[in-house]
Order: C-alpha cells, then structure tokens, then sequence
C-alpha cells in the first residue's frame, strides 16, 4: 500500500481552510482517502477544520454520487453521455425562451461554485449567453450590497476592504454572524479564535444585530436594533463624527 499527502484547500465555505489529506493506493490500485485534516502550516486557517470539511470523503465515496448525466424516463431514471446532455439542454433551454423570453430560464449557483475554480473562470460565459436576469446565488441574498459600495467607491465591484482582524483592537460588526458564515467576503477561519484574540489583547468586539446570534453571545457587548432601522442607526453615526469632529482628511 502506498500513502500519499495532497495539501488542498476545502471548498465548502468561505474560510477556504487548508487541508492535508491522505489517500492510500492498494495492491489493485484502488485509490482511498484515509484521512482528512487541517493543515498547520496553512497560514490563513492554520489548522483550523470543522466536521463539514472531515466529512469530504462522505461526498467523495457516496454510492449515489453522480458520475455522468441522468436523464428521466418515465419514472426511471437512465445514464446518458455528456454530449447527448449538452445537445438535450441547448436544446430545451433555447425552445424554453424562444416561447417564453430570456427571463423564463432561471439560474441559482449555490456558495462552493465561487470556490471552484472551473465555475469560476467559465459559468459567466455561459450564464452571459443565456440573458436572463433571473440569475440568483448565495450573493444575490447577502452580499451584492458589498459590491455595489466597493464599484462605487474603488471602481470595481471585486475591489473589497477586508477588516484586519489579527491586529485591531476594536471590532464593531453590523448584521454579521461570522461565526456561522467564517466572515461572507472577509474570509476568516477559525474566527471564534480571531475575536477571543482580540479581547485577549485588551480589544473589544461589537455585535449590532436585532437577534443574539452566536457572535453577538460571544462579544463584549450586544447593541439591539429594530429590524429595519440600520439606516437610522448608521446615519446617526455619521452625523456624531462629523458633529464631534472625529473625521480626518486622510
Ligand atoms: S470552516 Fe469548514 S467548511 Fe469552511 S472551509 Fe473550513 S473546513 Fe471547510
């Protein structure tokens, strides 16, 4: 038997942690993976996993993964090549908005396609043909608002100021709940240690959230909100840093 060690990076979630993994070849050439771990010398999660990245092998080995397209037949369901698939979708889709128009296709790309880097590269070529605007993600829901701020303000929606969270000393966090979603668009994993580190220095970490999310049971202080009334909220802190005087030019 022979192992070997591939250091990749989990795809699952925003935190992209790095993994080291292990697969075994047998004798017959079988190949397994016998193992699943954070990688230490990783230096953005610096070892950090959590169980959904433990159980990649799950997704790896499950009998009912798809190896090639399926295609419905009455109530069965029969293995068809990739070319028969594309021809079949080309077809349907077009049929679909010549009779209906480019919005009656709809398209949904769940959270790990913007960690692939196939998707990534190529789904806009394909997604661009189809002109719909129908085209929903785990960023039409959460954070298209980011992007918007940065085209407006840097000039490009991908330009994204992301807080330096391993050396502030005041952490105030509106709505978000990184400990659930290891900071959408900051990327931090591991960030229940983050925080602790911060209010470990003599830091302070503040949740602004209308519910007790799992951030806000952690930070050194939980500011309610009406739901509805951020604007207010942020308004008001404007108007007190330039009615005290608190900006700066640079
Ligand atoms: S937090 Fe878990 S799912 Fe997310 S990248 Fe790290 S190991 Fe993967």
């Amino acid at each position: 038997m022979t192992k070997t060690l591939h250091h990749r990076a989990c795809h699952l979630c925003e935190a992209i942690c790095g993994l080291t993994l292990e697969t075994t070849q047998g004798e017959d050439a079988s190949l397994a993976i016998t193992s699943i771990k954070g990688d230490p010398l990783d230096t953005f999660s610096r070892g950090h996993i959590c169980p959904k990245a433990v159980a990649l092998q799950d997704i790896q080995n499950d009998p009912d993964r798809l190896h090639q397209p399926m295609l419905r037949v009455g109530s069965e369901w029969q293995p068809i090549p990739w070319e028969d698939a594309f021809v079949l979708v080309a077809e349907r889709l077009a049929a679909i908005q010549t009779r209906h128009g480019q919005n009656a296709v709809a398209v949904y790309q769940g959270n790990p396609s913007v960690h692939n880097y196939g998707l990534m590269t190529h789904s806009n070529y394909f997604l661009g043909q189809l002109k719909t605007r129908n085209r929903f993600s785990a960023t039409s829901v959460d954070q298209l608002p980011h992007h918007l701020t940065s085209h407006l303000m840097y000039g490009h929606g991908l330009l994204l100021p992301i807080p330096d969270i391993d050396h502030t000393d005041f952490m105030l966090i509106l709505g978000g709940n990184p400990l659930a979603s290891n900071g959408s668009i900051m990327t931090v994993p591991d960030v229940e240690k983050r925080l602790k580190a911060i209010q470990a220095r003599g830091g302070k970490v503040v949740v602004v959230d209308p519910r007790r999310s799992e951030t806000a049971a952690m930070a050194d202080q939980h500011l309610f909100v009406r739901p509805g009334g951020d604007a207010a909220l942020l308004f008001g802190l404007l108007n007190t840093l330039f009615a005290e005087n608190l900006t700066r030019d640079s």
